[in-house]
């Protein structure tokens, strides 16, 4: 292979040939970023020659040529798509973490556009005419919902959390279960940023059991703070004891000074309990029985932006507000816009709350999800582009982290074709425009209409046809 190295194209050659002009005036691209492209490409044949990994058509010079134009255009492709595209997610799990986690409601989307085209009054106070807080565009409405003295909100909850350890407990104890110290999404562990924090972690109890008296034993002179973690997304089951909130409410009023903190992980706003769907507690009523400080996420089943809210007494607030770290954890203008939208549909009734669509989806009924299979199928049989398609029972997911032990009912729809495995047909999905990302279950193609909208239903028979 290595003599073949000399037919490579001296890169001023390609640069004469006609394709490389098309190129910049298709795509709208440089000719510096283009000669890059074609250098790269040139490097990469290169070196999978001198390697033997080379396993291109020919190897004369003008299909070497052709070759390298094929791939540059395909550069050009991609460098002028955006990255970051819609998908249909046909998973049916409604806080998928690869995809996004919650899709925002119409209001929160409007006021996205309305705070990014416009001039806003961010840090502007307009009744005074002086400088504003960005705190202030939120705290009040948090207080609403919450039933807290005082919240502010940062740039997610893992933000909130390490923000909390280094301005209240830096160089002093926090005492955990070790059946909290829980591990989300593989880049978020307690005892890891507790250590990043600068707090000294104290583990009391077992994986299994952790008493009241375990907290009491541990309390001394140099101890900060109690903190439970929500364990999001495991469950221990069987022979367990966990200490309730209300017991260590009392535990840390007995001890000036220790304050209690709860990290949520979800924090619903919604009462999913009160619908029969899993036992995650309502933020105002463990605010209610008396916690200093709470900490969730924005996009979890709250149903916004990527945030971190943090919330409780108002003199640990006015601490965190005042510490360096706050500017560095600051959000942007378009997630205060997303959550005030978000955060003001709680404040209303529950017919306003489900147009935040994560809380929508999960509530959703199995009768209207069989529905909109039924449909599904009948438009795909009408359509008639040989697929076998069926309406099954199944079960969805909440996702996130979230709620993992519970399922919720659900119909989805299996798709089948003669001929092409189950595997070959979702890879063609994913890479179709717009992609499609589906569940795979015996061998067949599963869609599950929870997570499918009526709009997106449609394309995906298009897709479908072209597949
Ligand atoms: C999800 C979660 C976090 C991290 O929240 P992000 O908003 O994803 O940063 C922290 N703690 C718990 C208990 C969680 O469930």
């Amino acid at each position: 292979m290595k003599e073949y190295v000399r037919q490579l194209p001296p890169i001023h050659e390609m640069q004469k040939d006609n394709r490389f002009q098309q190129l910049v005036s298709t795509y709208k691209l440089h000719h510096e970023l283009v000669t890059e492209l074609i250098q790269n490409q040139i490097q990469q044949v290169r070196s999978n020659l001198l390697n033997g990994n080379f396993n291109g058509p020919s190897t004369a010079k003008t299909e070497f040529i052709d070759l390298l134009f094929t791939h540059v255009e395909n550069d050009c492709i991609r460098i002028s798509e955006y990255y970051l595209q819609p998908v249909i997610n046909a998973t049916g799990t409604v806080l998928h973490t690869n995809l996004g986690r919650a899709r925002l409601s119409e209001k929160a989307i409007e006021q996205v556009v309305n705070v990014a085209r416009n001039y806003s009054n961010l840090e502007y106070n307009l009744s005074s005419g002086k400088r504003g807080s960005r705190h202030d565009i939120i705290e009040e409405l948090i207080i609403n919902v919450t039933g807290a003295e005082a919240a502010m909100v940062v740039n997610n909850n893992a933000a909130a959390v390490y923000l909390i350890l280094r301005a209240l407990a830096k160089d002093k104890n926090v005492i955990v279960s070790r059946g909290q110290l829980v591990e989300i999404g593989g880049s978020f562990r307690v005892s890891s940023i507790m250590e990043e924090s600068g707090a000294n972690l104290i583990e009391i109890g077992t994986t299994n059991k952790t008493h009241l008296y375990d907290y009491e034993n541990a309390i001394d002179e140099n101890t900060a703070m109690i903190m439970k973690v929500h364990t999001s997304n495991f469950k221990t089951i069987g022979f367990t004891k966990t200490v309730e909130s209300d017991e260590l409410v009392s535990l840390t009023k007995k001890n000036d000074g220790v304050i209690f903190y709860e990290d949520l992980g979800s924090g619903s706003l919604f009462d999913f309990k009160g619908n029969s769907i899993g036992d995650e507690p309502v933020v105002a009523d463990i605010i209610d029985q008396g916690v200093d400080i709470v900490s969730f996420s924005g996009d979890k089943l709250l149903g916004g932006p990527q945030a971190g809210i943090i919330a409780g007494k108002k003199i640990l607030i006015d601490k965190l507000k005042k510490h360096q770290l706050a500017r560095v954890l600051r959000v942007d203008k378009m997630t205060f816009a997303a959550l005030e939208a978000t955060l003001k549909a709680y404040l209303q009734d529950t017919e306003k709350i489900i147009s935040i669509p994560t809380v929508r989806d999960i509530l959703l009924t199995p009768e209207t999800i069989k529905e909109r299979a039924n449909q599904f199928v009948a438009k795909m049989n009408e359509a008639t582009i040989g697929f076998e398609c069926e309406v099954t029972e199944d079960f969805s997911q909440v996702g996130g982290g979230t709620m993992p032990e519970v399922l919720l009912p659900t119909y989805v729809v299996t798709l089948h074709k003669n001929g092409q495995s189950a595997d070959t047909i979702a890879t063609l999905l994913r890479q179709s425009k717009p992609s499609v990302i589906t569940r795979i279950k015996n061998e067949q193609i599963i869609l599950d209409f929870r997570t499918i909208m009526e709009d997106e239903s449609a394309t995906l028979i298009s897709i479908l046809k072209n597949l």
